[in-house]
C-alpha cells in the first residue's frame, strides 16, 4: 500500500464529480477576471447561500486544503507555514492554507490553477480556535479586503433558544447589508427565496444518499466521500441539485438490485473523524477482507433541512448548527452520535481515526471506544493519523493494526 493514493470508486456519478469540481475552480478563477467580487469564508453557515443569491463568488479556503493534499501539494505548503514558525502540532488545514497564502499561490503542477485573491473576507466567530485562526491570517495576508466579522455564538444544537436564533438572523442581516455596502449590488428576496430552496433540495438528497447506505450490501462507501465536495462549495445551486440527484438515482439503483460496493460484503464498518485526504485509499484497504466502510462521522454535517418559508431564520439557523453538528459537540453528544450511527447503519467494528492535527474532533475517543463495548459490544480499533499531513501516517502500523481488527471481526462475526 502507498503512503498516498486515490479511493477507488464504484458510482458512474464519481466521473461527473470530477467535472463539478473543475467547473467550480473555473468559476472561481473567471470571478477574478471578469471582476465578480470573490469571498472568501468558512464552510457551512448562511453565507454561500446570500452569495449566490447576490450573484458574488464564494470560495472555501479550508476545502481547498483537502485539494491540495488530494493532489501532493500539501507537503510544499506545510514546509512554508513551519518556515514561518508554525508548530507542526496545529491543525493540518491551517498549516496548509498559511503555506499556501504566504507561497507563491499558483503553482505549475496544480491542475485546478489558484485561488482568486479575495476582495472580501467573512472571518468567522465561532467554531474551533484554528478555524478563527486561518482567518485571522488571510486578513493580516490580504489587507485590501473587506472583512466582515462575524459574531455568532457557539450554542450547543440542543441548547439553542429563541434569543439566540433572533441573535443570528440580526448577523445575517448585518451580513447582508455588509455586502450590498461593499459591493454595490442588492439582494432580491425571491431570488434568495429561490437559493434556500435549492439548498434545502440539496440536504433532502444528501439525506436521502445516506439512508440507502443502510442496505446490506451498502450500494455505496467512504471511498466516495468526494461528493460532498457539492455540499460545501454549491449549496444554493442547481449545479449541486442536479448532480446529488444523479448520485442519489444511481445509489437507488444499486441499492434496488442488491449491488454491493464488493460482490461479498462481510463487515460493516465506520469511520470516526475526517478523512485522510492524501489518501481515500484507505476506505479501500479492508475490503480485500470483506470490509466496508459504511458511514463515517463527517457527513453528518450536511445533514440540515432548511425551513423554506422563513429564508433568514433558516440561514440564522444553519449557521448556529453546522458547525456543532460536527466538531463542536460535547463528548456526550459525540458519543451518542456514533452509536446511533452504528445502530442505523448495522456497524460491525469502528475505526477510530486519532487525527494529530484536529483535536476537536479526536476528544473524546476513548470514551467512544468504551461506550460502543459496554452498550452495544462494537469492537473499535484505533488508527494513529493526520487528515492532511502524510508525515503523520505510517503505512506499516496502519496494515498491521488494520489486518488484526479484520481478523478479529471476521473470527467474532463467523467464528472462523
Ligand atoms: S475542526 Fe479540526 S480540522 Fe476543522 S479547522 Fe478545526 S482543528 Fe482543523
Amino acid at each position: 500500500m502507498e503512503k498516498t493514493k486515490k479511493s477507488t470508486k464504484r458510482l458512474k456519478t464519481a466521473k461527473a464529480l470530477n467535472q463539478v469540481v473543475a467547473e467550480y475552480y473555473l468559476e472561481c478563477t473567471d470571478a477574478a477576471k471578469t471582476g465578480k467580487p470573490v469571498g472568501w469564508m468558512p464552510p457551512m453557515n448562511g453565507a454561500i447561500e446570500i452569495f449566490y443569491a447576490m450573484d458574488l463568488q464564494p470560495v472555501f479556503p479550508e476545502n481547498w486544503s483537502p485539494v491540495c493534499a488530494a493532489f501532493g501539494l500539501a507537503p510544499k505548503n506545510f514546509e512554508i507555514s513551519e518556515g514561518m514558525g508554525y508548530s507542526r502540532d496545529l491543525c493540518g488545514y491551517l498549516r496548509n492554507l498559511i503555506g499556501y497564502v504566504y507561497g507563491p499561490m499558483d503553482p505549475a503542477d496544480m491542475p485546478l490553477g489558484r485561488l482568486p485573491d479575495p476582495d472580501i473576507i467573512i472571518s468567522p466567530g465561532g467554531g474551533c480556535i484554528p478555524v478563527m485562526k486561518i482567518f485571522h491570517v488571510l486578513e493580516q495576508r490580504f489587507p485590501n479586503a473587506k472583512v466582515f466579522s462575524a459574531d455568532l455564538p457557539q450554542i450547543a444544537v440542543g441548547e439553542i433558544k429563541k434569543h439566540h436564533i433572533e441573535y443570528a438572523v440580526s448577523e445575517i442581516h448585518r451580513l447582508v447589508d455588509f455586502l450590498c455596502e461593499v459591493t454595490g449590488r442588492k439582494l432580491n428576496y425571491d431570488k434568495l427565496m429561490e437559493t434556500v430552496i435549492l439548498s434545502d433540495q440539496a440536504c433532502a438528497l444528501w439525506d436521502e444518499i445516506m439512508s440507502f447506505r443502510k442496505y446490506v450490501p451498502t450500494p455505496f462507501s467512504a471511498a466516495e466521500i468526494g461528493i460532498m465536495f457539492v455540499m460545501v462549495t454549491r449549496q444554493g445551486t442547481r449545479t449541486a441539485v442536479e448532480f446529488l440527484t444523479r448520485v442519489r438515482d444511481e445509489v437507488k439503483e444499486r441499492a434496488k438490485n442488491h449491488t454491493g460496493v464488493i460482490p461479498d460484503e462481510k463487515i460493516r464498518l465506520f469511520w470516526d473523524n475526517i478523512p485522510l485526504w492524501y489518501n481515500l485509499g484507505v476506505f479501500n484497504y479492508f475490503e480485500k477482507m470483506g470490509g466496508v466502510v459504511v458511514a463515517e462521522t463527517y457527513s453528518a454535517a450536511w445533514s440540515l433541512r432548511l425551513d423554506t418559508d422563513h429564508p433568514f431564520k433558516a440561514l440564522a439557523l444553519k449557521s448556529l448548527m453546522s458547525y456543532p453538528l460536527v466538531s463542536c459537540v460535547s463528548i456526550e453528544r459525540r458519543k451518542e452520535m456514533v452509536v446511533n450511527a452504528c445502530r442505523e447503519y448495522a456497524i460491525d467494528g469502528v475505526v477510530l481515526h486519532r487525527n494529530k492535527s484536529c483535536v476537536p474532533i479526536t476528544l473524546g475517543q476513548m470514551d467512544i471506544k468504551r461506550k460502543l463495548e459496554e452498550e452495544l459490544g462494537i469492537p473499535s480499533v484505533i488508527i494513529d493519523a493526520d487528515h492532511m499531513d502524510e508525515r503523520n501516517f505510517s503505512v506499516a502500523q496502519f496494515q498491521t493494526r488494520a489486518d488484526a481488527f479484520m481478523e478479529m471481526l471476521l473470527d467474532k462475526k463467523f467464528g472462523r
